[in-house]
């Protein structure tokens, strides 16, 4: 087995303590960033790591910050995304909760490299204690002099300021985050324009996840080839992938990239709950198509999970063993989505709310036959027609668990019973 690479300290006592993180070596990069680097040389760095944003989308984040105009006169800002709350996936409140001063390096450092002098951590609504953790490191990063003004008398300012959510999963949006910020109801915004060019108050914007900006102070302490001398040449680096559903040891785990999902579910993961078979693997959070306990022999990177006809996502790795009903965990996932459509736009408002209907009457033994075909037409004219990515997001598990557990849904449709265990209440 790989040892824990980056974060490794977040299992240490007391890591959350400024003290204890400065004697593990933290801030050194900081340090060095403000004594040895101009702004652009840390982009490029950063780039040349090729290090890939790890809220999903896996968008090269030294790319992304070079979108930023070069030559303009409002102020840039960079917002730390700590909404985590893509079900399955449960990374980004353990760095805010053990290592928070690993993501505010992270976050100076980038907002440094950005000519950024106003930050924002925007942190979901119900992480009561990783928000107590992160304010309680910022105040300790301000008395230390890291962050204020001519931090470490560098000459350079920086304010950071944590903005918690209301506890809805659109606010993991970028665009409906921002809306969040500036105090409206977060409503998916229209792109182009990106925030890069038009972001908060409609000024440039930069938005990182937490994990993302966490692997920064170690690609400046240790350099680029370095960091790409872990995971794959596409998806370099290293992951934490949250391992959740019955499997025997839950949890995060760091490992390189491509670790293959079998390993992961088998030797990290201790395997399946009473030794059952296993049935199926959501690999990268909810929102991701689900595989068959046959498809498993897959490295956990961008390009092989795509291959695969998935994706790594925010690597929630959810796993379910032989007892369960695919109709029943399909109408959970489905319900989820309905309740956090924001309601903009008609495919996802109308789209959500009638195909969980539809899950719900087969549930309930009232399926008709040609209900199959409709979910599957429905999910099908939600992707790709809404204006933010949660259409998709509703709509891929669906096509997913059709395409790969249809007999499931035929059977229960035409009388048959369920294969597995119906979680009641669904409402
Ligand atoms: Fe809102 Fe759904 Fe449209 Fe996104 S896709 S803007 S959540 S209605």
């Amino acid at each position: 087995m790989s040892e824990k690479i980056l974060f490794k300290y977040i299992d240490y006592p007391d890591q959350d303590r400024i003290e204890t993180y400065i004697k593990n070596g933290g801030y050194t990069a900081l340090r060095k960033v403000l004594k040895e680097y101009q702004p652009e040389e840390v982009v490029d760095i950063v780039k040349a790591s090729w290090l890939r944003g790890r809220g999903g989308a896996g968008f090269p984040t030294g790319v992304k910050w070079s979108f930023l105009p070069k030559d303009g006169n409002k102020p840039i800002y960079l917002i730390v995304n700590g909404d985590e709350s893509e079900p399955g996936t449960f990374k980004d409140r353990q760095l805010m909760e053990y290592d928070p001063h690993q993501l505010i390096e992270g976050a100076i450092i980038s907002a440094y490299a950005i000519r950024c002098h106003t930050a924002f951590i925007y942190i979901r609504g119900e992480f009561v204690r990783p928000a107590e953790q992160v304010g309680k490191a910022l105040q300790e990063a301000k008395d230390k002099g890291f962050l204020g003004k001519d931090i470490l008398g560098s000459g350079y300012d920086l304010d950071i300021h944590i903005v918690r959510g209301g506890g809805a999963y659109i606010c993991g949006e970028e665009t409906s985050l921002m809306e969040s910020i500036e105090g409206k109801r977060p409503l998916s915004r229209q792109k182009p324009p990106f925030p890069a060019i038009e972001g908060l108050w409609g000024c440039p914007t930069i938005i990182n996840n937490v994990e993302t900006l966490s692997n920064i102070p170690h690609i400046l302490n240790n350099g680029a080839e370095w960091y790409k001398s872990f995971g794959t040449e596409k998806s370099p680096g290293t992951k934490i992938f949250c391992l959740s559903g019955h499997i025997n040891r839950p949890g995060n785990y760091e490992l390189p990239m491509g670790v293959n999902l079998k390993e992961l579910i088998y030797e990290y993961g201790g395997g399946i709950i009473d030794d059952r078979p296993l049935k199926a693997v959501i690999p990268g959070g909810s929102s991701t198509p689900i595989l068959r306990a046959d498809e498993i022999d897959v490295n956990m990177d961008f390009e092989s999970l795509a291959a695969a006809g998935t994706m790594l996502g925010s690597a929630g790795v959810i796993v379910m063993h032989d007892g369960t009903c695919m109709v029943s965990a399909l109408q959970k996932l489905t319900k989820f989505y309905e309740h956090e459509s924001c309601g903009k736009c008609s495919p996802c408002r109308e789209g959500t709310n009638w195909m969980n209907k539809i899950l719900k009457r087969m549930l309930k033994g009232e399926g008709r036959p040609e209900d199959v075909d409709l979910l599957y037409d429905i999910a099908k004219n939600i992707l790709g027609r809404t204006v933010c990515p949660l259409g998709d997001a509703a709509a891929m598990p669906v096509i997913g668990f059709l395409d790969k557990f249809r007999d499931e849904f035929e059977n229960i449709c035409n009388g048959g019973k369920p294969k597995g265990t119906i979680h009641f209440p669904f409402n």
